[in-house]
């Protein structure tokens, strides 16, 4: 059983983003001094893109013994602003617990989403670690926040952590996290709003031979629960004048979202695609390119 000393993080981020990291050096900021500490990830779909989940915990006076996901946490961190409105990121954050938020928006407009006895904060970490380290990877970015608004670790402990970790590169990430650390800005949830989290219902999956051809299925199943087109960080685009309508591309598509169009060509559907680029590779008459998400 957890003790009440214990603090417990949970972070949400996508595969890419490095939540995963973000939890490492937490974890050995703490133990650098003198805690006991974990940090332990939680991967869904092992693709970059897809949501994933890391956690810590940190004790200033008992070894941990528990080992389960962290569900109550006491501090949430969402790396991705895309998250927010996709998954419940405060499930089971405990009454007073700190939700830190990588967002380009105001606080005021963040917390209307959210009721709960809940501290806010939230900071444009994206725009930091594009400026400061050249690519929108916010892991060490949002360790500025998290010391900002909890003190759960110090800035010099994480400082030696980073030299470790990322040697001649650890100068400019300690930048970006001092920057966060300065820009951060914090409120109480307290009047709050609904929360908008599409929800899911998983239905009664419908027999394989009573599905359409080359479709992506919608109204059963749980293919809804699973939108991997805001994973994919690139997207299939057609040059249809190469294409001769053969269909290879779609019968080879993972995620069957290939169709024909009225006009004989092909097109995904951009909700389900992932951007694999399995469709590229396939097609024989190099109609297909794969170009990068904005
Ligand atoms: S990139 Fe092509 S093959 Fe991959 S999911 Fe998208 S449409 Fe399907
Ligand atoms: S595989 Fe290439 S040529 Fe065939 S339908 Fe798809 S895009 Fe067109």
């Amino acid at each position: 059983m957890k003790r009440e000393d214990t603090i417990e993080i949970r972070w949400h981020g996508r595969g890419g983003q490095g939540a995963v990291t973000s939890a490492e050096l937490t974890a050995l900021s703490a133990i650098h001094e003198n805690k006991f500490a974990q940090a332990f990830p939680s991967f869904g779909p092992e693709r970059r893109g897809a949501p994933v989940l890391a956690f810590n915990r940190i004790s200033a006076e008992h070894a941990i013994r528990v080992r389960s996901s962290v569900i109550k946490p006491d501090i949430v961190v969402v790396l991705d602003p895309g998250l927010v409105t996709l998954i419940n990121v405060v499930d089971g954050l405990k009454p007073g617990g700190w939700l830190i938020v990588n967002s380009t928006r105001s606080i005021d407009d963040l917390q209307s989403e959210f009721s709960g006895d809940w501290k806010l904060a939230v900071v444009d970490a994206s725009s930091i670690a594009r400026e400061l380290l050249r690519v929108n990877i916010v892991n060490t970015t949002m360790l500025g926040a998290l010391i900002k608004t909890t003190g759960v670790i110090k800035i010099d402990s994480l400082k030696e952590q980073l030299e470790v970790k990322f040697g001649a590169r650890a100068k400019a990430n300690l930048e970006a996290c001092r920057k966060a650390f300065d820009t951060t800005v914090i409120s109480s949830i307290t009047t709050g709003g609904q929360k908008k989290v599409r929800t899911f219902a998983v239905e009664n999956l419908a027999k394989w031979s009573e599905l359409p051809v080359g479709c992506v299925v919608t109204d059963v199943g749980n293919t809804k629960q699973f939108c991997t087109g805001d994973w994919k960080a690139q997207h299939p685009v057609w040059n249809d004048s190469k294409c001769i309508k053969c269909g290879i591309c779609s019968l080879f598509c993972p995620e069957f979202c290939i169709s024909q169009q009225k006009d004989g060509y092909f097109r995904a559907n951009e909700f389900y695609c992932k951007g694999c680029g399995i469709c590229a590779q396939e097609c024989w008459t190099q109609s297909i390119t794969m170009v990068e998400e904005a």
